[in-house]
Order: C-alpha cells, then structure tokens, then sequence
C-alpha cells in the first residue's frame, strides 16, 4: 500500500458559517479579491460580512468558465488593488478561475508559463497567495482540489493549472448557500458529486483513506440527490450533498476518476455543455463498459467486488450486484431530466475524435482497466 493525502489547510463545514468569513479572512491581509459568477448580487450577503470585519473588497465577475484570458484580468485587477488574498465564491469555474488568479499573484511571469499542453508547463515556485473557497454548488469539490480547469477557445481546448501550493487555505463548505440552486443545476452538479465519488473508489489508484470518503459520500448522495432536485429547501438533503459534493473532491484529488473524466475534458472543450451533465449522461454507459471489459480481460480483478459494493450502496439493497447499480444510476439520470448528449449537437461524426483526445487525458489513466478505442466509442455511442 502507498499513497499520500493532500487537502485544503482548513476545513469550515456547516449551515452558516459564512458567518465567519470576515473574522477567518481577516487573518490573511485587510485588501481581498472576492471572485464571483455572472450574478454579482449573490455576493453581497458575504461583502456584508466582510466589511463588517474590517475587510476591504474588489469584486471580480466570471461569467461562465474560465478562459486564460479571465484569470490574466483578475490577476491584473488584484495587482492594481493590491490585494492579499482571494476568495472564490461561487460554483467549479469561479472557484477555478479563483485558485489560478491566486497562484498567478504569487509566481511571476505569464499564465502560458505554466498552464500544460499549450503552454511551457513549468512548474509553480511558490505557494499561491491565501486562497478561501466557498462553493455555492454542491459537486465540484473544486475547494478542495490542486488544479484549476481553464479554457482556451482559441485551442478549443481545456488545460489544468496543477500544483499542491495551489491548494486553499480555507475551505468554508455552508450547505445554506445551495438552498436556492435551481433544480438543473442540482441535478447536473449533483451528478457529477456521484461520478467523483464513484470513479475514485474503482479506480486504479484507490486507497484507504479516499475509499472511506467514497463510501460515506455515496450513501448520502444515494438517499439525498433525488430529495434536494425536488425540494431545493430541504436541509438535510442540501447538507449531505454539500459533504457528497466535499468527500468527491477529496476523493479526486488524492485517487483519480477515469473514463467519464476523461471524456468530459475533450467534450467540454468542444461543445458548450455543463460538466456535470456531460458526467451524468456518460456515467451509466462507462460502468457497463468497464464492467465488460473487467468480466472479460480480468475475471479475478478486485475491482469487479467493488462495482458490486457500489450498487448496494446506492440501491440500499445487500444483494445488489454491479449491473444493478449501472441501472439505479440510469434511472435517476432520466428521472432528474439529464439531456442526452446529442442535445448539445454531439453526433456520430464527432466520436472518433472524441475517444482519440479522451485517450489521452489525464483521468483515463486510472481507469481501473484499460479502454480499446471501440469500447470508448461504444460507450460515448449510447449516451448521444
Ligand atoms: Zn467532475
């Protein structure tokens, strides 16, 4: 056995304690950079609490997802207002665009020295400036992540900004800020909670201590996602997918994903789709391909027992098997309205690329067994 385990320096978890923020701030310099989404408005109740503790605030807007571009602008910003730390405070990209724009504060030079594949791919020096992240979705679990995912439309490409120095300082996960997501994007990034949960724990680098997350994120999503699509107000539902959406990061980020990841770097680059949905319609189909491929290439393979443990957590029944759980998930991709793929102008003329680029990222790696490209393209096929 052998792995590491890497994380945010501090984890605030509960209803209310953005509360804190001013006083948890304060600690890291008086001049903040506060990174938000397209709707700015959401941010006053935490300026409020950052004026109250003496913090003096920039404002920052991303709308949508980064690009290279958006995270140079809010490095100049900050630099002009000389600003000491940065708080991200919104879903997966604004969190991203957040951690990039504080490594980017603290290592000189330009961002194309250090992003990969179209840029110089350096390594960052130094540890990012003091960097707290609050999601306001719960499935990212980007606070709690090493790497920032930016676009570049000129590439029609997606890169990583990656380094353990560019992890947070502080993660304030306050399940009070999901209440009003609206029921897609609880279901779309929900979804991805559940694939970051699934994914790490059979995957080819699991270990003990992500396993332990992975199974208590997976019940609580299990019996909580369906609850909070329909009733956004329901607090006991928000909480276990804010820990779902939590525990999947922590998972990620010191095991691996595998094939759906690796499909949701090229498709997102390509196609103006979520994240979350483009995990969620992939998710069913890549476990019936992996299953497959396990039964035939590797019978005895320890990670078939696990696919078989996953479906009775989700399904809540001891005698589960592997398929079992592949058509829970199928079921609740229909039942939360999760598009087909092909709603985003994905066609078969489009799948041999995909799998060439898929087969090259990063996450297929931990794939627990290795994809032919026919068995990738089979598997892309059925969630057009
Ligand atoms: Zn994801």
């Amino acid at each position: 056995m052998n792995f590491e385990f890497a994380t945010a320096t501090r984890i605030v978890f509960g209803a209310g304690r953005l509360r804190e923020v001013g006083a948890l701030s304060k600690e890291f310099g008086s001049r903040v950079l506060v990174v938000t989404g397209r709707d700015t408005k959401r941010a006053e109740p935490l300026l409020k609490i950052l004026h109250a503790g003496g913090v003096s605030t920039t404002t920052f807007s991303v709308a949508g997802e980064p690009e290279l571009s958006t995270v140079e602008q809010g490095t100049e910003s900050a630099k002009t207002r000389r600003c000491e730390l940065v708080i991200g405070f919104g879903g997966g990209s604004v969190l991203d665009a957040a951690k990039a724009i504080a490594a980017m504060l603290a290592n000189g030079g330009e961002l194309l020295d250090y992003v990969e594949i179209i840029g110089r791919g350096r390594m960052l020096t130094k540890p990012s400036v003091p960097f707290v992240a609050i999601p306001t979705t719960a499935g990212t679990g980007s606070e709690v992540t090493r790497n920032a995912v930016l676009a570049s439309s000129e590439h029609k490409l997606k890169v990583s900004l990656r380094s353990p120095l560019m992890l947070a300082r502080v993660a304030v996960v306050d399940p009070e800020l999901t209440y009003d997501l609206p029921p897609a994007l609880t279901a779309s990034t929900g979804l991805d909670a559940l694939t970051q949960l699934i994914e790490p724990f059979v995957c080819a680098r699991a270990n003990p201590m992500t396993d332990g997350l992975c199974v208590e994120g997976l019940q609580r999503a299990a019996r909580s996602l369906r609850i909070a699509f329909a009733d956004g107000q329901n607090k006991s539902a928000r909480e276990d997918m804010a820990l779902a959406g939590l525990f999947g990061g922590l998972a990620l980020a010191n095991a691996g994903l595998g094939a759906v990841h690796g499909f949701a770097g090229p498709i997102g680059g390509s196609f103006a789709a979520p994240h979350g949905a483009i995990c969620a319609a992939l998710l069913p189909h890549v476990m019936g391909a992996n299953l497959r491929a396990l039964r035939r290439r590797a019978p005895d393979s320890a990670v078939l027992p696990r696919f078989d443990q996953v479906a009775r957590w989700l399904t809540g029944d001891a005698s589960a098997t592997a398929d079992a759980g592949v058509q829970w998930i199928q079921q609740l991709v229909s039942d939360l309205q999760i598009p087909k793929l092909s709603a985003y102008d994905i066609r078969e003329e489009h799948v041999a690329d995909l799998v060439a680029r898929a087969m090259n990222a990063s996450s297929m790696k931990a794939n627990p067994v290795a994809l032919t490209p026919e068995e990738l393209a089979g598997a892309l096929r059925q969630a057009l």
